[in-house]
């Protein structure tokens, strides 16, 4: 079979295999082959009007401009190239809470949000902000009725995940920008896990600002987009980077052409190969839960399993150790429950919003499939950790 052009099943597995898609990709080679002449003869800078270097420049980015706002149903105009997601998810907080702070202070997001989100909000707190982080349903969901009940005439702004880094699950963006439009308020989205992956429609939803970072969808490192919507409404959002002017003010800085191409090319990647990839990943996301639950028992999956990424597998293993687990998985990369900081290995406040107990969470993994993962890969990932969970399981009641 062929994936994207890639033959998946011919070469001989590679290990460790890699399935930590959600961390980040490899650049698909295609994306690689676009960027390869703007380090080189295509080198000028797009706000040279004076030259030739400088046009072919700027057109490559306004090239690449329309193919990311092609994958989220925008317009050209409303794109913003960025360093990455937490750079766009910055902008857009504390960028929209500074020009709206004559309307209100409160701001709404969830429990279950990404650093970048959680972080930025704690900080706009340290000034006049107001946050509420909003608990979710035990799959993971946003609470639409306690949604609406937390808004008050001081709400400016909701920031929701639009699918989960470590749970994979999708919230009902749609209906949250209907209900953030119906009382003027801006919705920022967290797109990041999503884009190129599932459909993402900034006019369907009614979304209002998007953050999104090539390297989560096989481009380069370093470089995102925020989508700022310009009409019906208009959204204002101040400049973090003030500078030279550069995307009409937004972000100042000599753009990062070679980037900005590769982000290009992996929005037209994904946008072309979209729902073929979908089923062939959810069905070895499926592949992968049935091997084993049918190799163990007692195995829990984190967050409801239909609004979810095709791709994102979350499960805890009762009765085992997680630090020995992610020890003798030595050849499989995946994640764990537990953020891992110099010294101590706290739960994930993902699992524990869920009701995850901390022993659970710690033993618990994530698994993100991606482009080019195999049957042959998920079969030996299954193996694998089926017979390193049983020895555990068996260390564990064998010890007094
Ligand atoms: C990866 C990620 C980010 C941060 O993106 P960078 O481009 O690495 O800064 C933000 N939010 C979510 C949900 C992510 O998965």
């Amino acid at each position: 079979m062929k994936v994207f052009g890639v033959p998946s099943t011919s070469l001989p597995m590679k290990r460790p295999v890699y399935m930590d898609h959600h961390a980040t990709t490899p650049v698909d080679p295609r994306v690689v082959e676009a960027m390869a002449p703007y380090f080189t003869e295509i080198f000028g800078n797009p706000a040279s009007r004076n030259h030739v270097f400088g046009w072919r420049a700027e057109e490559a980015v306004e090239t690449a401009r329309a193919q990311v706002a092609e994958l989220i149903g925008a317009r050209t105009r409303e794109i913003v190239f960025t360093s990455g997601a937490t750079e766009s998810i910055n902008t857009a907080l504390k960028g929209a809470a500074a020009a709206r702070r004559t309307r209100g202070n409160h701001i709404i997001t969830l429990q279950t949000e990404h650093r970048a989100v959680l972080d930025s909000l704690n900080r706009l707190e340290e000034g006049d902000f107001r946050v509420s982080y909003l608990p979710v349903a035990p799959g993971g969901l946003v609470e639409l009725e306690r949604l609406e009940r937390t808004i008050s005439d001081e709400t400016i702004l909701i920031s929701v995940l639009l699918a989960n880094n470590e749970i994979g699950v999708i919230q009902p963006v749609g209906e949250i920008g209907r209900i953030a439009r119906r009382h003027g308020i801006v919705l920022h989205v967290d797109a990041a896990q999503a884009v190129g992956k599932i459909p993402v429609s900034v006019e369907r939803d009614e979304i209002d600002l998007l953050s999104l970072t090539a390297h989560k969808f096989y481009g380069p490192k370093g470089v995102g987009a925020l989508y700022v919507r310009r009409k019906d409404p208009r959204i204002d959002v101040r400049a973090l980077i003030d500078g030279g002017g550069h995307e009409r003010g937004f972000r100042s800085g000599t753009l990062n052409v070679p980037g900005i191409v590769g982000l290009g090319k992996a929005c037209e990647i994904a946008g072309s190969g979209m729902g073929g990839e979908s089923r062939r990943l959810a069905g070895l996301r499926d592949r992968l839960l049935d091997g084993l639950r049918s190799r163990l028992d007692d195995l829990s999956v984190n967050g409801d399993l239909d609004a979810r990424l095709p791709h994102n597998l979350n499960v805890s293993f009762s009765a085992v150790d997680g630090e020995s687990l992610l020890m003798r998985l030595d050849d499989i990369a995946v994640s764990s429950g537990s953020a891992c900081t110099t010294a101590t290995a706290r739960p994930s406040h993902v699992l524990r919003a869920l009701g995850v107990s901390r022993s659970l969470s710690q033993s618990s993994l994530r698994f993100g499939l991606g482009r080019w993962n195999t049957e042959e890969e998920i079969d030996y990932v299954v193996d694998k950790v089926a017979i390193v969970v049983t020895r555990l399981r068996e260390l564990s009641t064998a010890t007094p």
